[in-house]
């Protein structure tokens, strides 16, 4: 089996590229991408068309699972990043 990951992209396949054309002759169907490496979205997506639809699609259910920020956030001393 390939080591190929699939972009992340809920609509991925359904932007028409030459590259997403795939299949056998006569038969072809645009299909999500898949490539050994992406860029976007520590590597999960394609391009960041398909990142922001993720965002689109998702982001209330992952904010909700993973936290909401509900209060204001102060940098001090102790959260800085020392980069001077
Ligand atoms: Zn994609």
């Amino acid at each position: 089996m390939s080591n190929l990951k699939f972009c992340q992209g809920p609509d991925c396949h359904t932007y028409k590229t030459n590259d997403r054309l795939k299949g056998p002759k006569g038969n072809k169907t645009y299909q999500t991408r898949r490539r050994s490496n992406f860029y976007y979205g520590r590597g999960n997506f394609c391009d960041r068309r398909c990142m922001e639809d993720w965002v689109a699609q998702y982001i209330e259910q992952a904010l909700d699972h993973y936290g909401r920020t509900t209060e204001t956030k102060h940098l001090t001393q102790e959260n800085k990043y020392d980069i001077w």
